[in-house]
């Protein structure tokens, strides 16, 4: 059915359903509600702490009108309810004024602070609450379609029959005892009670996640079975070329090489991820594979998310590389049209072993001559079409992703589970734990004094804060606020350099290069500084508002110091105290701080590394419904041994969906 034959959609709705994404009749009856307003009334004598209220009642007072700024207003007046007389607050509906006149009935919903008496309503009903209680599903409104005209079309639309297919196999409906699924999509959008929409959630969440799990798992065996490029290369070799390194390898770096040589060299095409702490050594891993990879004759790339790590790798390897016969180049946005060309038609002519750069690196006018090996530092910073364009160029080199935010194997399993995955737990010896301490702003002069303590040693500090400018909204420090201070504090002695998103490129990279020749002792910066970046100077970071960013990038952040043999600090200003915060001052572990954090609130950040298009789905969030996700993963390796051919209508969806590449 097209959407323009339903009642209710006319080609001016027809467009704002097109613009939400919705082009389908399934989309349409499969475009839920993403929360509920249960309109009963709440009963306040039995409440013992703040809560979410709805009740009914009668307005006692003349609302009282106040605007704040320009923008927003905010209005309070007494409502009866029947057993009391409570106080209610309201923002931003300064035009509801004049029909709020005494006596008038009406319903509120919202935060009630019991102490104070006080409701923070979110919204009101100019109408009492319906005699039997009654669940109402709330849509996101958007381009000017409210959720209840959304809803309204929804209706008109589930009063005929609706066509939709199963892709859950029947024995599995029956293990878990789920609705069917044309039940399960009509109580999500209007559900009786509240156990029935909790039954209907599950089937229909658990549905989208067998369905992802399936690809993942089809995709990883299909991928395992791509056949890879031939090299003949002796392990010895590679030992040698791992003796002459300055350091002796970590255990895990060894078993990591291992796996690497083994793909590189075996049958199948490498798609593999290695993921390793901040610090834990991962590029030497990836400089090894690019060695063997010469060996072997073929070309390596590797491809960094920032022009700094970029150069910073080109540095490192060529470096390592000097003595041995490799030709390394650096390829970025940055050069200019004649130095590009000159490369380009080195890489085309196989005078280059080792390309490094940005994603400048597959950018249409450059060809490889026998790219065999395509590494991608800090992967999740990489969009999916970038890696899709090496597909485009026809190339199917091996591919080595790695990755900074450790994931613990049994969640790695799911939302990689198209990859082999390699871990390096541990840190080179030597390095001794970042000592973490939080600190109240009041407590400022305190830091300043470790601050002087460090800078006095010899030693470089990076400073982090949450916004770039002064804002009259929010109170917040500010790059620019803390550089005026640390001026006052340093200013004499050292140089204070400052680092954020809305400088130039050129004036980034000037200030790091600085920062890395020790020309500036002080680094002020907002969170561009997060992603790999080297210098091992620098053992100490002070994160002001430290509350405000999440568990895994406050690890990554802390992961800039702490990068050599000295003792490093990280200090966490925050005015709040919190559990995450707590987290960090207790372990350095990256893994650790994943599982932590996933326990803290469903899967946390763990997944942001990973939340790309093809991984969103209409009602599961893989934050929350992870038990879901892990009993699907299962589920779906079983199945796909299952032969009955009655399902190959689901085995046909999964193999038709091969875009999660
Ligand atoms: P990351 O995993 O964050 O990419 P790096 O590869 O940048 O970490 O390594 C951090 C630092 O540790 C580098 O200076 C690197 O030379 C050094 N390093 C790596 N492996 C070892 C090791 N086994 N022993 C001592 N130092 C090492
Ligand atoms: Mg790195």
């Amino acid at each position: 059915m097209d959407l323009i034959n339903l009642k209710g959609i006319g080609p001016k709705t027809l467009k704002i359903l097109n613009k939400i994404g919705i082009n389908s009749d399934e989309d349409l009856i499969t475009h839920y509600p993403f929360r509920y307003n249960i309109l009963k009334k709440t009963d306040l004598d039995s409440l013992e702490s703040d809560s979410y209220i709805v009740t009914d009642g009668v307005v006692e007072s003349m609302p009282y009108l106040v605007h704040i700024g320009r923008r927003m207003d905010k209005m309070t007046f007494r409502l009866n309810v029947g057993t009391r007389i409570i106080n209610v607050t309201i923002f931003n509906r300064g035009f509801y004024k004049s029909k709020l006149t005494i006596g008038t009935t009406i319903t509120i919903m919202g935060k009630y602070d019991i102490k104070h008496n006080n409701c923070v309503a979110a919204d009101i009903r100019f109408s009492k609450l319906p005699e039997v209680p009654t669940i109402e599903p709330i849509y996101h409104a958007t381009y000017g379609l409210s959720s209840r005209e959304l809803s309204k079309v929804i209706d008109l639309r589930l009063k005929s029959d609706i066509d939709v297919i199963d892709y859950v196999p029947d024995y599995l409906n029956y293990k878990y005892g789920f609705m069917e699924k044309e039940k399960a999509i009509r109580i999500a959008h209007h559900p009786m009670n509240i156990n029935d929409l909790k039954k209907a959630r599950q089937k229909l969440k658990y549905e989208e996640l067998f369905i992802f799990m399936l690809k993942m798992n089809y995709l990883k065996n299909y991928k395992s079975k791509e056949i890879g490029l031939k090299r003949d290369v002796d392990y010895n070799e590679v030992l040698k070329f791992i003796d002459s390194l300055p350091f002796r390898l970590t255990e895990d770096q060894l078993s990591s090489v291992e796996d690497i040589y083994k793909d590189l060299t075996g049958p199948n095409r490498m798609n593999r991820l290695l993921q390793g702490d901040v610090g834990s050594g991962k590029t030497i891993v990836s400089i090894i594979s690019m060695y063997i990879n010469y060996l072997a004759g073929y070309q390596s790339a590797l491809m960094a998310p920032t022009e700094i790590l970029a150069s910073q790798h080109y540095n490192n390897i060529s470096k390592l590389f000097k003595d041995l016969d490799i030709k390394v180049e650096l390829l970025t946005g940055k050069l200019k049209v004649k130095e590009k060309k000159i490369i380009v038609e080195k890489l085309k002519n196989n005078e280059i072993d080792i390309i490094i750069g940005t994603h400048a690196l597959f950018s249409d006018d450059v060809a490889y001559n026998n790219l065999g090996l395509v590494i991608t530092d800090e992967q999740h910073r990489f969009g999916v079409n970038q890696r899709a364009s090496l597909k485009n160029k026809g190339i199917t080199p091996d591919i080595l992703y790695m990755s900074a935010t450790p994931i613990p194997r049994t969640y790695a399993l799911t939302i990689y589970g198209d990859m082999d995955i390699s871990s390096i737990k541990t840190m080179p010896s030597g390095r001794k734990e970042i000592i973490t301490t939080l600190k109240k702003p009041s407590e400022i002069k305190d830091v300043l004094t470790s601050m002087d303590n460090e800078l006095s040693l010899g030693h470089q500090i990076y400073v982090v804060a949450p916004l770039i400018e002064e804002s009259d909204k929010i109170d917040l420090e500010n790059v620019y606020e803390i550089e005026a201070n640390m001026n006052k504090a340093f200013g004499k002695k050292y140089n204070i350099g400052v680092l954020h998103g809305k400088l130039s490129e050129t004036e980034k990279d000037e200030i790091m290069d600085k920062f890395k020749n020790n020309d500036i002792q002080i680094l002020i910066s907002t969170t561009v500084v997060e992603v790999g970046v080297d210098v091992p100077n620098a053992t100490m970071m002070v994160i002001y508002d430290a509350f405000r960013f999440g568990l895994s990038a406050l690890h990554q952040l802390r992961g800039r110091v702490g990068r050599n043999s000295l003792q490093s600090y990280c200090i966490l200003l925050s005015n709040r105290e919190t559990e995450r915060l707590d987290i960090l001052t207790k372990t350095t572990d990256g893994f650790k701080v994943a599982e932590e954090d996933f326990k803290l609130r469903g899967s946390g950040d763990l997944f942001g590394s990973r939340q790309s298009g093809d991984m969103q789905f209409n009602l599961a969030d893989l934050k929350k419904d992870f038990d879901i996700l892990m009993k699907a993963k299962e589920d779906s390796e079983e199945f796909l041994l299952n032969e009955d051919d009655r399902y190959t209508y689901i085995k046909s969806l999964v193999i038709n969906a091969n875009n999660l590449d």
